[in-house]
């Protein structure tokens, strides 16, 4: 053990940031994964034809995420644009049977793209009483909104019953949950944070080749990154920290000064603390809900949706919840639809089977365009609850769980710091994982200099 080594738990964008950055300082970092991958949640899936791929994790990196652009430029990665993630000319809905453009009033008997906007404009309005994003329980009203959940929100807003579903699953998508279980105090934070002018776009952007090669670029420049490493127990000590990890049948246990724990909340749960962690924050990592999301990336030989003026997104109230075009900055005659399915839908969709899961998005996408399954090439499926070494889509702060939490999430417990979208102002983004992985090792290399 020198003086300078960090042991870093995960080799997610959060793990890997935090590892970059210790390593530019001069500092030795070691990085176990449990996995026999890096990337985590960044995970680009290949088995398609003709070289297409499809993000079966992390996907969208918008221009405003420049933490996320500026390492992909170190790493000479190019990024294609594919439009903003707001609505977009083209955008489909299928709500109540009916399929069509969500901008065709005569469809829907009513200008759902009007509607939609209310609910922005009530959106950015609550965003108000958060004045402080990074720091919201220091609104004045922190515990009031932190009671109250997302979906009386809607209710409360009395429009059009298609534009209220058109939000909830926004929130489904965005968040992973279900509207009736996320703290109205984080949709408002967040909406302080991105949705403060209802009009404004902030485009988006896929890596070229993958966003995995980001995350397998940085690994590449570390000098001990061990896979599959399951971490099983970290004591910390007055003077050091002590991790303990499973590589195939045996134990090793290694020690530093310091320690970043860059592992989702969820799987830190299994990792035995052996009694060593603050009461406040065992709760933290015990406390806070995470979401559930599916993807199902189905190849076509034929961009038909394009034929129909359709982009190959849909917001539905079909079981897959939400669509997109997952090679719309790909020229190619193939193209892969992708359906992401978060919140309930997502929970439902995680029980099933890899087939049922994927005859679910194709049934669905095939009642709307009838004969698109006689395009499909390939399929491929993630459920990120089932993954072992994830469980989960991302953290969804349920009512009460933020004003319980925040402050904990980023205060290190002794020698052990945290990281991961969880632990960041940005939660949920790669662009999060990144800022909380930076900071982490930021604050250590601060602390020692001091
Ligand atoms: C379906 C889906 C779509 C998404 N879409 C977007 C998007 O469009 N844009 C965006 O910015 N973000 C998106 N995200 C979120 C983004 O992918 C994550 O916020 C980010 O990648 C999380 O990085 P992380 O380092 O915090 O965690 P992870 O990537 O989960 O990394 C944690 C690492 O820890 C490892 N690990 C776990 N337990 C142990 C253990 N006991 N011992 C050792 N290692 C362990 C894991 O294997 C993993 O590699 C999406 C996520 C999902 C699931």
């Amino acid at each position: 053990m020198s003086d300078k080594s960090v042991i870093i738990i995960g080799a997610g964008m959060a793990g890997l940031a935090a590892a970059h950055e210790l390593k530019k300082a001069g500092w030795a970092p070691t990085v176990l994964e449990a996995r026999s991958r890096v990337g985590g949640r960044v995970h680009t899936v290949r088995e398609f034809s003709n070289g297409l791929h499809a993000e079966g994790g992390g996907e969208y990196i918008n221009e405003s995420q420049h933490r996320m652009i500026s390492l992909a430029k170190e790493f000479d990665l190019q990024l294609g644009r594919v439009g903003t993630w707001q609505n977009q000319s083209g955008d489909w809905a299928v709500l109540e049977g009916r399929a069509g453009r969500l901008g065709d009033a005569s469809r829907w008997g009513v200008d759902l793209e009007m509607e939609n906007r209310r609910v922005w404009v009530a959106l950015a309005e609550l965003g108000k009483q958060v004045s402080d994003p990074s720091n919201p329980i220091a609104a004045p009203n922190a515990k009031e909104l932190d009671g109250q959940d997302a979906g009386s929100w809607i209710q409360s807003l009395k429009v059009h019953p298609l534009a209220k579903v058109l939000f909830e699953n926004h929130i489904r998508s965005e968040y992973t949950c279900e509207p009736g279980e996320f703290s109205l105090l984080d949709l408002a934070r967040n909406a302080s944070l991105y949705y403060s002018d209802p009009d404004a776009e902030d485009p988006a952007y896929r890596i070229i080749g993958g966003n995995d090669g980001l995350p397998q670029a940085i690994a590449k420049r570390l000098p001990d990154v061990r896979l599959n490493a399951v971490v099983t127990s970290i004591s910390i000590k007055a003077e050091e920290v002590l991790v303990t990890y499973k590589h195939i049948d045996s134990y090793h246990t290694v020690r530093a000064p310091y320690a970043i724990l860059a592992t989702p909340l969820t799987t830190a749960r299994m990792i035995d603390f052996e009694g060593t962690i603050p009461s406040a924050h065992q709760a933290m990592v015990h406390g806070i809900s995470y979401g559930s999301v599916t993807k199902v990336m189905i190849e076509y030989r034929k961009r038909f949706w394009l034929d129909h003026g359709w982009n190959g997104r849909l917001n539905t109230d079909l079981p897959i919840v939400f669509t997109w075009d997952a090679t719309s900055h790909l020229e190619g005659k193939h193209g892969i639809l992708t359906a992401y399915t978060g919140g309930d839908p997502g929970s439902q969709l995680t029980r099933l089977s890899d087939a049922e899961r994927i005859q679910t998005a194709v049934s669905a996408i095939e009642e709307i365009f009838p004969g698109s399954s006689d395009l499909i090439e390939n399929t491929q499926t993630i459920a990120w609850g089932n993954e072992a070494f994830t469980l989960g889509s991302y953290m969804a702060y349920a009512p009460n769980e933020m004003t319980a939490h925040w402050q904990t999430l980023f205060s290190p417990a002794g020698r052990l710091y945290f990281a991961g979208e969880h632990a960041t102002i940005y939660q949920g983004f790669m662009e999060g994982a990144v800022e909380s992985g930076q900071r982490a090792a930021k604050h250590i290399i601060e602390k020692v200099r001091k």
